[in-house]
């Protein structure tokens, strides 16, 4: 998945456009900047393979998630539907806003079960915040049906996703808004960034204001602007955005080598019958960052997991062990630790972790190899990896 892996002269070139200017601010300094604008490029090159209206781009992924709910309105008091699977950025984000992580059951996708997400809403229910762990998405059309009939916003978390699609849409271009990340391990890298997209006019007139203290962007007079509303700095600069223009014009040059290799493991993991590959809704396709599967139970998972690492099987994660993206291990959250006071009403709202269980998201998570896909790989180390995957599966099931 790392789009670093193939830095080369198209990024050079880019980013030293940027240091000959001497602009590394993404707004003003016309006169300045040579006609570089690398930011509002790398938008226009969003929009376009993404085939969306609009696109804004941030400083990371989780200010794509926190600018993404700030522009739809979800704020203090409001709950946020969330997986129990995902990164700590979900909730990060959501509690940002002053709003309630509600964490429900995934399913054999890997994401968002439809029915837990229905079983969970209350009058106070604003978003469902699907994330499209691991390259896939969940059954997207049962969430939207979802969100039709009880009136809420859909936001995608596609930050490990871009490239893959749902009934020909690009995944994050569905709902309401869609939020990515580049940071250094994602498919497009920035260094450090990310992007909402929306087809909606307002959520992106929006965005451009919030992301840059509220200054609405009008006239050439930077000092002038006024400020519709509040806002706050969640910039890039141009030398990230010179980056992610290099790396997102290849964009779906790099998801065809992930499908390459995707490919290649699969069909070699295919014929051990006890591997069963994670769901993908009818109608999706992966963005191939990751191939995930399923396991028979959490003692071969655990051992499988083990010998992939003693045999040079790297980038392989049994999430179920892991402190970073599943619920088991967020104790930070289940406690409710934060370094300032936080509203009672989300305290209260956090509650019913301290008792609930997810058996659901356990059982598959405690199942589940997610194995990264890289872009470096040579066809024959490719081979190779899925012969030593396939013997270590094998081995732990005697
Ligand atoms: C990486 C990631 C984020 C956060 O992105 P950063 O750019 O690292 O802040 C959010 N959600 C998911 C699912 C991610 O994988």
């Amino acid at each position: 998945m790392p789009g670093f892996e193939l830095f080369g002269s198209a990024e050079r070139k880019e980013v030293q456009d940027v240091l000959d200017s001497g602009v590394l601010m993404r707004y003003g300094f016309d006169g300045m900047r040579n006609g570089h604008w690398k930011a509002k490029a790398l938008e226009a090159e969003l929009q376009e393979k993404l085939q969306v209206k609009h696109a804004q781009l941030v400083s990371s992924g989780t200010a794509a998630v926190s600018v993404a709910l700030a522009v739809a309105g979800v704020g203090v008091g409001d709950e946020v539907i969330m997986p129990t699977f995902t990164f700590v950025a979900s909730f990060e984000a959501i509690m940002m806003m002053g709003a309630i992580p509600v964490l429900v059951d995934i399913d054999d996708t890997l994401t968002l079960d439809p029915i837990a997400v229905e079983a969970a809403i209350t009058s106070k229910t604003k978003a469902i915040m699907p994330v499209h762990m691991c390259g896939s998405m969940a059954d997207l059309n049962a969430l939207q049906a979802i969100c039709k009939k009880h009136n809420l916003l859909l936001i995608e978390d596609a930050c490990q996703a871009i490239g893959g699609s749902y009934n020909g849409k690009p995944l994050g271009s569905i709902g309401d808004v869609g939020c990515f990340s580049f940071d250094f391990v994602k498919t497009i890298t920035c260094g450090e960034g990310g992007a909402v997209i929306t087809n909606n006019e307002t959520y992106f007139k929006n965005a451009d204001h919030f992301t840059d203290h509220g200054h609405d962007h009008e006239g050439m007079d930077r000092g002038a602007e006024t400020h519709p509303f509040l806002g706050y700095n969640f910039r890039i600069s141009e030398l990230q955005a010179a980056v992610g223009l290099a790396q997102a014009r290849r964009l779906y040059d790099f998801v065809a080598i992930q499908k390459k290799h995707y490919g290649i493991l699969r069909d070699v993991l295919s014929t051990i019958p006890e591997v069963v590959f994670r769901t993908v809704p009818e109608g999706g396709e992966e963005s191939y960052g990751f191939l995930n599967f399923f396991l028979p139970d959490l003692e071969i998972a655990r051992t499988v997991s083990k010998t992939f690492k003693e045999t040079g099987v790297d980038a392989c994660f049994h999430y179920f062990d892991n402190n970073w993206h599943y619920i088991r291990k967020w104790d930070h959250l289940k406690d409710v630790k934060t370094l300032y006071p936080i509203s009672s009403e989300v305290k209260k709202g956090l509650e019913y972790l301290q008792t609930k269980t997810f058996e659901q998201s356990d059982q598959y998570i405690a199942r589940n190899i997610s194995c990264l896909i890289k872009l470096s790989w040579t066809e024959e180390a490719v081979k190779a990896r899925a012969e030593k995957m396939k013997n270590a599966i094998l081995d732990a099931l005697k």
